[in-house]
């Protein structure tokens, strides 16, 4: 078993002032767009979510719903709502979040991913899909913390995204919330669109149990090789696209060991919610 490291060269004054000022990062899965219609159990804990951390400077959504050979910041002024998905009630397609974006913000994200050898382009037009607007209405739905979202690529690997998330823990300091979402398991074959919240199918369990175990282990060498060690686990993830937001939010923890599961459950038969929230002690209390 290998740890997440501690970052060298922190002296304990420095890690201090990070439990003070770091945003810290968070994994949120976020279940069916439908749940901005009906928020029910898992909004309720985004909104407490909301409230136990320190009001974010801005939010770095890094969403499973935007794919790109390699990493793209957003850097719109005025973002646009995408309702990227089909065959959802009408009512969903009205729905907008109107938060400001933060293309200076996103100029930074654009330098720390350059000065750790990952290339950055800036995509001065495009909006917020799905995977970040659905959970950010139940966290802060007033939409007065502006966002920019960040690409995955989901031809890399976690160790890949997990490179990103470091380059990106500087900016926890700097009052950004780094928000990874996208589903802690997430076979769209297996759902059963009528399930609703409820026990979910022994595969997702015995996975979603297992990550669990590795995070609370700082089990980094596991977390990074899910592939192969976690039970169930390319039935879970046919595809990872929806996990890899998660290593982005393992790297740009802000400390070592602080992980928190702050929800877990089942929607659809097979899609586990779990959230994890990596802030400090003080941060999270
Ligand atoms: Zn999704």
């Amino acid at each position: 078993m290998s740890e997440v490291p501690v970052s060298s060269g922190e002296s304990p004054e420095a890690i201090h002032a990070v439990d003070v000022l770091a945003q810290g990062s968070c994994f949120l899965s976020h279940g069916a767009p439908t749940l901005a219609l009906d928020p029910g159990r898992t909004g309720a804990s985004w909104r407490a979510l909301a409230k136990a951390i320190p009001r974010p400077r801005a939010i770095l959504v890094v969403s499973a719903h935007w794919e790109s050979r390699s990493p793209i910041v957003s850097a719109a002024l005025r973002p646009e709502t995408i309702h990227d998905f089909g065959g959802f009630p009408p009512a969903l397609y009205t729905l907008q979040y109107p938060a400001p974006g933060a293309p200076v913000l996103a100029g930074r994200v654009k330098d720390v991913l350059d000065e750790a050898g990952i290339d950055c382009a800036i995509d001065p037009t495009r909006g917020l899909d799905h995977g970040a607007w659905v959970p950010l209405m139940s966290l802060y739905p007033k939409a007065d913390v502006p966002v920019m979202q960040l690409s995955i690529q989901p031809h890399r690997d976690p160790a890949w995204h997990y490179r990103v998330g470091q380059a990106l823990r500087p900016l926890g300091a700097e009052g950004v919330l780094v928000l990874a979402s996208g589903s802690l398991t997430h076979n769209l074959r297996d759902v059963r669109w009528q399930a609703g919240e409820g026990a979910g199918e022994p595969y997702a369990v015995a996975f979603s149990e297992w990550f669990a175990d590795r995070v609370a282990a700082a089990d980094l060498a596991a977390l990074l090789d899910y592939r192969a060690r976690a039970p169930g686990a390319v039935r879970a993830h046919p595809t990872d696209e929806h996990l890899l937001p998660f290593h982005v939010a393992l790297g740009a923890a802000p400390v070592p060991g602080g992980a928190r599961r702050i929800d877990n459950g089942y929607t659809l038969g097979v899609l586990a919610m779990d959230a994890y929230l990596f802030a400090a002690a003080e941060a999270a209390a």
